[in-house]
């Protein structure tokens, strides 16, 4: 394998690269963000820029000095040379988000609270934020589950909370992440019947990692089985403290069927987003997060934004990314048209030229020229990186296991918006295939599958998953003539299940060989070249007619062969059992000798589809 000779070529190497770095030097951390230049990599690991870029080279990358590798590869590649005091580490890009937020002025003012509810499926996310807005939309998802953030706002005590409505399921791990950005304080629901769940520890460390705030709501406590107090204790086994309890977290018990507990879990947000002195500038240049985008007939693009610093008027320029617009309609939540929007107001606006992603920040520009200007040096500067090739680990397993044919699973990823197709192509990436399955994302793309997706797909044995998007009948057609599977979902672990199962056929079958018991041999009767009559003891374990049976002499394995028949007191029998003395029939191909004293070790063998 591939990986076995380059370790081989480490090994040597390592030696060499270990006189460089002084083999009991101190471990030395090398943060990285997302991606290293080959200069900045030679020089942190104190290796000649010529020296790393031969040795990209012999893993079949042809780099440049200024080439930008990214953490999976930087890591590889350290791995390759041998180096073992050096170990990467990623810097937390979520702290660096919440470190990026503007340093205020004297002018600040006190902004709402942008507050994430978080927690496994079905604990009642959903629930809770319908019955704090008082609408009903929990019947109206997919598979029941939120699948793009949302935002709302509602007032307590005459004073305004946001509401992100994350996604629920592990798959939107991307999408949370992002949520977790703009987030205050984190609502983390948690079932009293159920207690702490998979998810619910993920939506902890989400919040620690975003340096949010937690509250945690105890939900469900209406039903027959809900235990508050195991609950808690359930929470602080995984590090939340209950104020109760002398700890620093607020647990609000609440019901988001019958509505109690709702007003107390409003007053803890209002109570911690006080003491967090939650402020903003409105003075400077609008700007803020796009949580949301995709297209629709007659509007363009539609956007929704989560305003952060100054205010964001109908009329002015903004860019994200690498587009621009002038907004043409702001509408609040509730679709109600607004002339501007203030720090922590989530708004829905027209007006960019083209999609903005999702996750990307949105800045207010004096004039048009100014935004196409500033929207245009971000696309270079993007399509730089890109040119510089960023070599991604997947082409670097790719291209080291080539030798290997390693099986390539190629998708095109089409969904209804930009949020949706990065879940997907995140979580699809997530998928472990313990290096033997390179998942080849050939397109993504917002909106319907269309015939140059199929065109595409056409002779490659690639896949073309949809997601909430429709697939037009010609194109079904097309898809049917050419072989091309498309495959829709409206529920994204649905998808991630089939694309697991397509890449676990390509690893084929696997032999699964399970012990099922032994026997002392105490006599042979007859012994052919095509048959062994013994019998014997049954040590442990038991026997029946079609297992196999390995011919033990001490610890010498001589023969594999096929049990053809059991006897128990001279009647054919259906088993043997431990303790049991019977008689057994084995079908041989050659002439083996068993001998009084051997052993046979009975054993079945499957060929089973391999899992990931
Ligand atoms: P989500 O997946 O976390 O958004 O959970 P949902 O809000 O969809 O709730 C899952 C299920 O639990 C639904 O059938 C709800 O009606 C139910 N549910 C949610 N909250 C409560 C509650 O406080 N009491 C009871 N009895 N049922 C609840």
């Amino acid at each position: 394998m591939a990986m076995g000779t380059s370790t081989e070529r480490g090994g040597a190497k390592g030696k060499k690269v270990n006189n460089l770095t002084a083999a009991n030097d101190p471990e030395k951390v090398i943060k990285i963000a997302g991606s290293i230049t080959v200069d900045e990599l030679a020089q942190a690991l104190g290796l000649s820029v010529t020296t790393l870029i031969g040795e990209l080279f012999k893993n079949g990358i042809v780099a440049t000095i200024n080439q930008r590798l990214d953490f999976e590869t930087a890591e590889i590649m350290i791995d390759e040379l041998g180096i073992a005091n050096v170990r990467l580490e990623r810097k937390n890009t979520a702290t660096k988000t919440s470190d990026q937020r503007r340093e205020l002025s004297e002018k600040a003012v006190a902004r709402p609270p942008v507050v994430a509810v978080m927690g496994h499926v079905d604990h009642g996310k959903t629930s809770l934020l319908d019955n704090l807005l008082k609408k009903k939309t929990v019947e109206s998802e997919a598979g029941g589950i939120t699948q793009h953030i949302s935002a709302y706002q509602l007032e307590h005590d005459d004073r305004k909370i946001t509401f992100l409505d994350t996604p629920g399921h592990e798959a939107f791990a991307a999408i949370r992440q992002h949520g977790a950005m703009l987030t205050d304080i984190v609502v983390i629901v948690v079932a009293a019947d159920d207690g702490v769940k998979p998810q619910t520890v993920e939506a902890i460390k989400f919040a620690q990692g975003a340096n949010a705030k937690i509250i945690v709501a105890i939900n469900k406590i209406d039903r027959e089985g809900a235990d508050v107090a195991r609950t808690m204790a359930d929470l602080s086994q995984h590090g939340l403290q209950p104020e109760e309890w002398g700890g620093d977290v607020i647990m609000i018990p609440v019901s988001a069927k019958t509505g109690e507990g709702l007003g107390k879990l409003l007053d803890a947000i209002l109570l911690v987003a006080d003491v967090e002195e939650l402020k903003a500038d409105v003075e400077i240049p609008a700007e803020g997060l796009v949580i949301e985008s995709h297209m629709e007939v007659g509007k363009g693009s539609v956007v929704n934004l989560l305003v952060t610093g100054g205010e964001l008027k109908v009329g002015e320029f903004v860019t994200a990314g690498n587009t621009y617009g002038k907004i043409r309609t702001m509408l609040d939540f509730q679709g109600r048209p607004k002339g501007k929007a203030t720090p922590s107001t989530p708004v829905t606006v027209t007006g960019f030229k083209e999609l903005p992603n999702f996750g990307d920040r949105f800045l207010e520009q004096k004039d048009e020229k100014t935004a196409r200007k500033v929207a245009l040096l971000n696309a270079q500067s993007e399509a730089n990186a890109a040119a510089s090739a960023n070599v991604t680990s997947t082409d670097l397993l790719r291209m080291m296991s080539s030798a290997d044919n390693a099986k390539v699973f190629n998708v095109i990823i089409k969904g209804d918006v930009l949020g949706s197709v990065t879940s997907v192509v995140d979580s699809l990436k997530l998928i472990d295939t313990h290096g033997e399955v390179n998942l080849n994302i050939v397109a993504t793309g917002v909106g319907d599958v269309t015939e140059n997706d199929v065109y595409m797909a056409a002779g490659d044995n690639t896949v073309i998953y949809g997601f909430n998007v429709s697939v037009p009948v010609n194109i079904s057609k097309l898809a049917a003539r050419d072989n091309v599977e498309i495959r829709n979902y409206r529920v994204i672990y649905e998808l991630l299940d089939d694309a697991k199962t397509e890449m676990e056929k390509l690893l084929g079958e696997e032999i699964v060989e399970t012990e099922q018991g032994e026997m002392k041999v105490m006599g042979v009767f007859r012994s052919t070249k095509t048959e062994i009559i013994a019998g014997g003891k049954m040590t442990s374990g038991k026997l029946e007619p079609g297992m196999l049976a390995r011919l033990k002499h001490g610890k010498e394995t001589f023969g594999e062969v096929e049990v053809e028949s059991v006897q128990k007191e001279r009647i054919d029998a259906k088993e043997l059992i431990e303790n049991e003395v019977g008689g057994l029939a084995l079908k041989t191909e050659k002439k083996m000798t068993l001998e009084v004293g051997d052993r046979l070790e009975f054993f079945t063998r499957e060929y089973k589809q391999r899992k990931l």
